[in-house]
């Protein structure tokens, strides 16, 4: 008999999108392939999508890249065959196994003979018979026997399951737009985004020369690392030192901050615009510093015409979202020790609580759109 190690893969929410479910199973299967290139096939059938023909020296990069894939609920690693009751049969006499252990079918093939219950009865008895001292245990078992019997001719037999990132597959939400800083925070709430199946692409903010190259290669870092979870491959840096030297000679300096933030909105939703991006993305959080009360975000909101603003770290703790970083590999980047634009003229004392009047009289000091423009015409596109 033919056998063949391959991942087994199940996936999360899909199977409750009734009429869309084809649309969200291609774009996961799209994914998979994509990250799979050079690796190993992938194939799909029915709620499984089978990995395959891979070298097992490579089981470790796949297994992460599994593991970085939003829609995958779960993984198996095990073997598959051709679906016949013999070969089932076989395949169980040569299971060797100590403890507890059960056994559980799914028969997606409803033209094999023998019904789940009774298969796994008499393959319970067979993989019994071969190991003494081995129990049954139905309730709480050691190891969880899996056949999967699918509907593409093949079975698939497995033992236990790795829980994977759930979500919905990236590309199935529309693309966003995140402002993208060198912290702790935005790369988080890029990948947060993508796992509703948003795609991601990605605008910073540089100040050179206040802000250094290596500030700028940091982010182009972060990039590449959300890459993985979010699709992203584009990065806008947006030269900002102009702007914020025109704030800083004509304006209030308690208001740089909204200032800035407001031009920051503006020139991200023009670009988001270009790029067929359906809102931006903040890691804004509540009262986490002085510029993240309500009221600031109502002002920074207000500069901008149409698209929403997304920041899913809102009601997170820092705790929270540190925990998150290291889960996607971004804390060990994000803490290194380089400038962000945010850093350069800031004042002593910022405005808390903004009033729009306020900051529109300090605004008519400037020339906001030849600043915008210019600002727009010069981003540099990095492909990641
Ligand atoms: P982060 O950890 O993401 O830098 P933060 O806690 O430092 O966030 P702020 O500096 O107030 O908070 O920035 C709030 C949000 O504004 C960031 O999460 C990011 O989305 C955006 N932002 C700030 N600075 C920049 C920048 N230089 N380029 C692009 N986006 C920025
Ligand atoms: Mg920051």
């Amino acid at each position: 008999m033919e056998q063949k190690k391959v991942i087994v893969l199940k996936y999360s929410e899909i199977h409750l999108k009734g009429g869309n479910r084809k649309f969200f199973e291609k774009a996961l299967l799209k994914n998979l392939k994509y990250k799979m290139y050079k690796l190993a096939k992938v194939t799909h059938t029915g709620s499984r999508y089978i990995v395959h023909d891979f070298d097992e020296n490579n089981l470790e990069e796949i297994e992460i890249k599994i593991m970085q894939t939003f829609g995958v609920h779960s993984y198996s690693i095990g073997t598959e065959i051709a679906t016949s009751y013999e070969n089932v049969k076989e395949f169980c006499s040569s299971i060797n196994l100590t403890g507890t252990f059960k056994v559980d079918t799914t028969r997606a093939d409803k033209t094999f003979p023998v019904n789940s219950m009774d298969l796994s009865r008499e393959m319970g008895g067979v993989i019994l018979k071969n190991n003494s001292g081995l129990e049954v245990d139905v309730k709480n078992p050691q190891t969880l026997v899996k056949i999967d019997i699918r509907e593409n001719g093949y079975t698939y037999i497995y033992m236990g399951e790795n829980k994977a990132l759930g979500g919905l597959p990236v590309g199935t939400s529309s693309k966003g737009l995140v402002l993208l800083s060198g912290g702790i925070d935005s790369p988080v709430c890029a990948v947060e985004m993508a796992k509703r199946g948003m795609e991601i692409m990605a605008i910073h903010f540089h100040s050179f020369p206040y802000t250094s190259e290596q500030a700028k290669q940091k982010v182009v870092d972060l990039a590449g690392l959300i890459k993985p979870y979010t699709n992203l491959n584009t990065l806008f840096v947006v030269p900002f030192t102009k702007i914020q030297e025109a704030i800083h000679k004509n304006c209030n300096e308690e208001y740089m901050i909204t200032l800035m933030r407001r031009f920051m909105m503006r020139i991200s939703e023009r670009i988001a615009k270009e790029n067929d991006c359906q809102c931006l993305i903040t890691g804004e959080n509540l009262g986490q510093v002085a510029s993240q009360t309500i009221e600031s975000m109502t002002i920074t909101n207000n500069a901008i015409e149409y698209l929403p603003v997304m920041r899913p770290l809102i009601s997170k703790d820092k705790e929270e979202i540190i925990e998150i970083s290291k889960k996607i590999n971004t804390f060990e980047t994000s803490i290194l020790p380089y400038e962000d634009c945010c850093t350069v003229f800031l004042p002593k004392y910022p405005i808390i609580k903004p009033k729009l009047e306020k900051v529109l009289k300090e605004e008519a000091n400037l020339k906001i759109e030849e600043l915008v423009n210019e600002a727009i015409a010069n981003v540099e596109v990095i492909r990641i």
